[in-house]
């Protein structure tokens, strides 16, 4: 049978700026580049793309499954095809949330008035390399990319995606150990009868397509380093090490982002003064995973932010404020009586 090269036309391909973008987003615009494509990256996130994924979307949606819908609306008109993979849960423990199922076929339907073109792929197992390429192979050959330069662009995609992981992982292990560093130089002075602040390490939480979106998680970003804080982000944590870790929590749990979340909190636990949960409303997944956090995670202060279209990151400021608060007096000692 001959393969359909009905996608051959496809010459600019816009990445909406949200959901798996932080995640796989270097892998997405390598291979599209490396197969000869122009890509067309969204804007990042401000209130009129958010306004109208909300106003797009059904009122059950999360808040970031609305913004992603807002990112795709801004790139109608921009590009030939917007780019929008599915990652189905093909295997136990390595699955994504519904949302990655049916962001296809959600984005289709929303826009068929706009007559949006769409390309995909589906991704069975995102943590097999070898599932990966034969996706996007799949989907380079209707583009009409001869299967020998498609193999060429994934492997310098994969790499790509490989490399800048690398280098996030590396950026959380030196802050880590920036902040071990400055806790024994702080427990010196202080036993030398010096008055001085111990840092404060804070791992945060959350989905990197809310880390990582200013628009969405800066109010709690920005408070925490105004404080004098130190951010370490669990999800840039080394992937590899952080799930295998998470089986030590959980046997069962489903959702490949999740484990890796709570693997890193597992990793960094013994070097971390507090732990910022940030969560989309109302996201299945976190629901029960920052619950199990809280009620499981002992003897490290846990914070849980929720974050929502309507009310934003109204309060989230004095909150975190009042978190960094109680911990810099519990660190004098203010809550132990003797
Ligand atoms: S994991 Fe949660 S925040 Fe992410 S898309 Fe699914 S429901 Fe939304």
């Amino acid at each position: 049978m001959l393969q359909a090269t009905d996608w051959a036309d496809v010459k600019v391909v816009g990445i909406p700026r949200a959901l798996l973008f932080y995640r796989f987003g270097v892998l997405w615009t390598t291979f599209f580049e490396s197969i000869g494509r122009t890509v067309v990256v969204s804007d990042p996130t401000d209130k009129a793309i958010a306004d109208e994924g909300d106003h797009l979307s059904v009122d059950e949606c999360c808040l970031a499954s609305k913004v992603f819908v807002g990112h795709v609306e801004s790139l109608v008109g921009r590009c030939d095809a917007v780019f929008v993979p599915c990652y189905p849960t093909g295997e136990p423990r390595t699955g994504f949330c519904t949302k990655f199922q049916s962001a296809t076929d959600m984005v289709r339907n929303t826009f068929r008035d706009q007559k949006l073109r769409v390309i995909s792929c589906e991704v069975s197992n995102a943590r097999k390399m070898k599932d990966v390429r034969r996706a996007f192979e799949e989907m380079a050959l209707r583009m009409g990319v001869s299967l020998k330069d498609a193999r060429a662009a994934f492997k310098a995609a994969w790499d790509a995606q490989r490399a800048h992981d690398e280098a996030q992982a590396d950026a959380q292990d030196r802050t880590l150990r920036r902040v071990d560093e400055q806790r024994k130089v702080a427990k010196a002075a202080v036993a030398a009868g010096e008055d001085v602040a111990f840092p404060l390490g804070i791992l945060v939480v959350a989905h990197p397509y809310i880390t990582h979106d200013p628009y969405l998680s800066s109010a709690v970003i920005d408070s925490l380093t105004d404080m004098g804080a130190t951010v370490i982000y669990a999800d840039a944590m080394d992937h590899e090490r952080s799930y295998k870790k998470s089986f030590d929590f959980s046997g069962t749990m489903p959702w490949l982002i999740n484990r890796e979340l709570i693997g890193a909190i597992l990793l960094a636990q013994d070097r971390i003064d507090g732990i910022v949960l940030i969560s989309a409303f109302p996201c299945g997944p976190d629901s029960m995973t920052d619950d199990a956090i809280m009620r499981c995670i002992q003897g490290t202060p846990i914070l849980n932010l929720m974050i929502d279209a309507q009310s934003g990151t109204a309060g989230v400021e004095t909150r975190v404020e009042s978190f960094v608060d109680i911990l810099r007096f519990q660190q004098k000692g203010g809550y132990v009586h003797g």
